[in-house]
């Protein structure tokens, strides 16, 4: 077999060749296709095209905020069903010739005026509330002298609609008002609710477990010995995937054992819809995680050509996803947000859209490495509506605080020569821009 460079962009094609990245290091041998490195949007493909949505359940519209709308929302009314009015004041006919208009009696909120207006008369109207048959516009309650029984208007003179919401008017029957695979947010469900429905079909949450391994990992409440760290990869993955949608059902530490491994992972693809590790995938000897994957899952690939993250090993079990990410904090997170997190989405029915890239002006020298780098970056708004970035501090793979003050990744490309500041990269954002 050789190796595939096709779908790979021209300048990363090159590099691949240049510096033999596909190799492993001091061989000749060629690579097997699971340990081909693959560009991180093909790898993206390739998750994705093993993510199938897992079906609709229907759920009270108190439970819907955030989650994905599993068929459209097509408006089976128009509304308001009625003329209403924007204001408190007066129903009235807007060319009626009268300096007072007498008050008919009547016109608290819900109830409904069943005599229309008439030329001399004017009707009390709250907000929202029907126009009275006969009339055409409404006077706001300010905008008149009220006394004994009459009322008199002190502002120019309203024109035939002022002030009256038409039938229709916020949404006709038969308007496509949401698709299929938006994310529920709170005016959404003021339209569902609006038109009636006490309940919606929405996409399944996924069921995810969470493992972090690795011998030298202790929980946060203990003191570390030496060699030894705090786990914190369990918590960060746990969260992320929650902001997706997914449900944690089992969130634990495993040792480097592969027997222990081998249980976990049996009871977590019957447990839940995806299983994401941190730790034990890069080339160790206690690199298990990818060991075991190699048994018992269909591994599809082991590494992208990104930094960080490189060894990232993703697999299936059936219908099942397995992402194996690395260890090193960073790595797992970036890693997560850019494989792991488009696929829960899909499978919640959500689309497999792409993140959004924006252009975005560096402020300073930016170092390029030999992979695509996902540097972390804080992007301004700038006054003249540009947007700008800089990176926050090392960008080791290591050192959470990179993600400090950071809203979206800047795209370095590989390259050996320093980038000028000034240049202008590619970002993802996953916050909305700071301002200055
Ligand atoms: P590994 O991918 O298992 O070789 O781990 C790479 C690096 O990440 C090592 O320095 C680990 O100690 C560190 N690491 C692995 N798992 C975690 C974790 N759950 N929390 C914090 N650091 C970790
Ligand atoms: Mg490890």
């Amino acid at each position: 077999m050789g190796l595939h460079y096709a779908k790979l962009p021209r300048r990363i094609y090159e590099y691949h060749i240049r510096y033999n990245v596909n190799r492993p290091k001091g061989t000749s041998i060629p690579v097997t296709d699971i340990d081909r490195m693959l560009h991180p949007d093909e790898a993206r493909q390739i998750v994705i095209s093993h993510s199938r949505p897992l079906g609709r359940e229907r759920v009270p519209l108190e439970q819907a905020g955030g989650r994905i709308l599993a068929e459209p929302l097509v408006a089976t009314q128009s509304l308001p069903p009625f003329r209403a009015s924007t204001m408190d004041g007066f129903a009235v006919v807007h060319d009626d010739p009268a300096d007072e208009l007498v008050i008919l009696p009547g016109g608290l909120a819900g109830a409904v005026r069943e005599d229309p207006i008439t030329a001399g008369h004017a009707a009390r109207i709250m907000t929202g509330a029907p126009v009275p048959e006969g009339a055409d516009a409404v006077v706001p309650v300010e905008n008149t002298v009220e006394s004994a029984g009459r009322v008199q208007i002190t502002q120019p003179r309203v024109r035939s609609g002022d002030n009256i919401r038409p039938v229709g008017s916020d949404m006709m029957e038969g308007d496509r008002l949401l698709d299929a695979g938006v994310r529920l947010s709170a005016p959404d469900l003021g339209l569902l609710a609006s038109l009636g429905h006490a309940t919606v079909e929405v996409g399944r949450r996924p069921t995810v477990a969470v493992f972090s391994t690795g011998d030298e990992l202790v929980p946060p409440d203990a003191e570390p010995g030496p060699g030894q760290i705090r786990d914190s990869n369990r918590f960060s993955l746990a969260h992320a995937a929650q902001l997706t949608g997914a449900r944690v059902v089992i969130n634990r530490h495993i040792p480097d054992d592969i027997d222990q491994l081998r249980e976990a992972f049996t009871g977590a693809l019957e447990a839940a819809d995806v299983v994401v590790t941190s730790g034990g995938v890069s080339m160790g000897d206690r690199d298990l995680v990818k060991a075991l994957l190699g048994e018992v899952a269909e591994v599809h690939f082991r590494r992208v050509f990104m930094k960080p993250g490189k060894p990232l090993n993703f697999a299936t079990v059936g219908d099942k996803l397995i992402f194996g990410l690395p260890g090193n904090p960073v790595s797992c997170l970036v890693s997560f947000h850019m494989f792991a997190a488009p696929a829960l989405g899909v499978l919640q029915g959500a689309p497999p859209d792409e993140y959004a890239r924006v252009p975005v002006r560096v402020e300073q020298p930016i170092q390029p490495s030999d992979r695509i780098e996902y540097q972390r970056a804080r992007i301004v708004a700038e006054q003249d509506g540009s947007l700008t970035a800089t990176t926050t501090g090392s960008q080791q793979s290591a050192r959470l605080q990179s993600f400090i003050g950071a809203n979206g990744f800047l795209v370095v490309p590989p390259s050996e020569e320093e980038i000028p500041a000034g240049s202008v990269l590619e970002a993802i954002p996953f916050a909305p821009p700071a301002s200055r």
